[in-house]
């Protein structure tokens, strides 16, 4: 029995069921209560903790494995293993002063009072030495309440910066949820599992007609990737089928068109292994 822990509470909740339900392993979503239930379909447990905790608990060997976000993993500093980056949750670390102030880089803040719920990774990721101001929560009302005169805090849109008065002056960190654990080997199952859906999420399956003489370009167009030729009942016509990142499909979608493309499908791929 594989233990995993995922976040009780919190935007990382929903996407760890999700992807949790989407690699096939139908976990019960439980009853308010129940921290600890099985998978339907695999010999998986999954354990409710919350984020800040899943780095400890894995770290601990509690748990086998726990998702999490890369910020809380290196925040507590755990002795485990980031095995899976898992394409959701994502936001950066950013040190941000108020619009006003005369600070425009991180070296300008040497000597500054900075409040951050991550005083670990503040310390280690700014360049100058600051005053940390250790808060638990709403950072970015410090600098006004002059508790502060700038900030260390998670940033996705930078609409609570903007709201706030706030400037961003440098990233600190990228983050992501994670799958993290202590065994590499171990984990290997559900690592396997889990990034067939990740990599799957990140792809779609293009298919098209064209005809026969634009081939040379449409190949082109997909490069690095081989496409599967079919030939169609219609002479000097093909199928073109193949796999292309999820992202160039909007830059791809005119290209071919103009290359005599028709009967365009881009369908969701649902898991997708070596
Ligand atoms: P929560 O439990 O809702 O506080 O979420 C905590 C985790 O969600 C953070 O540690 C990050 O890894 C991730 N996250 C993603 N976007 C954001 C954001 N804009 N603000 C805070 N956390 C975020």
């Amino acid at each position: 029995m594989m233990r995993v822990a995922v976040p009780v509470k919190g935007r990382l909740r929903e996407p760890s069921f999700h992807l949790l339900e989407d690699a096939g392993l139908g976990p019960e979503q439980p009853g308010d209560r129940a921290l600890a239930f099985p998978c339907r379909n695999a010999p998986v447990e999954v354990l409710l903790v919350r984020a800040s905790d899943v780095p400890e608990y894995v770290q601990d060997g509690v748990v086998d494995c726990g998702i999490t976000g890369i910020d809380l993993v290196r925040e507590r500093g755990a002795d485990v293993l980031e095995v899976l980056p898992l394409g959701f949750g994502s936001c950066k670390l950013e040190a941000a002063v108020p619009e006003e102030s005369p600070y425009r880089e991180l070296a300008d803040l040497a000597g500054a009072a900075v409040a951050t719920v991550y005083p670990r990774l503040t310390a280690e990721l700014l360049p100058v030495d600051v005053t940390l101001v250790d808060v638990s929560g709403s950072v970015e009302i410090t600098p006004r309440l002059g508790l502060a005169d700038a900030i260390v805090d998670l940033v996705s849109s930078g609409n609570t910066l903007r709201t706030n008065g706030l400037r961003s002056i440098a990233v600190l960190l990228e983050s992501e949820a994670v799958l993290v654990a202590r065994d590499e080997e171990r984990a290997g199952p559900l690592v396997a599992m889990l990034r067939a859906v990740v990599e799957a999420r990140q792809h779609r399956y293009l298919m098209l007609n064209a005809p026969e003489s634009a081939l040379p370009a449409i190949g082109e167009l997909l490069s690095p990737r081989v496409p599967s030729v079919l030939p169609l009942a219609a002479e000097g016509m093909v199928a073109v089928h193949a796999l292309v990142p999820a992202a160039d499909v909007w830059r791809l979608l005119p290209d071919l068109e103009a290359l005599g493309a028709s009967s365009i499908l881009i369908v969701p791929v649902e898991r997708m292994a070596a």
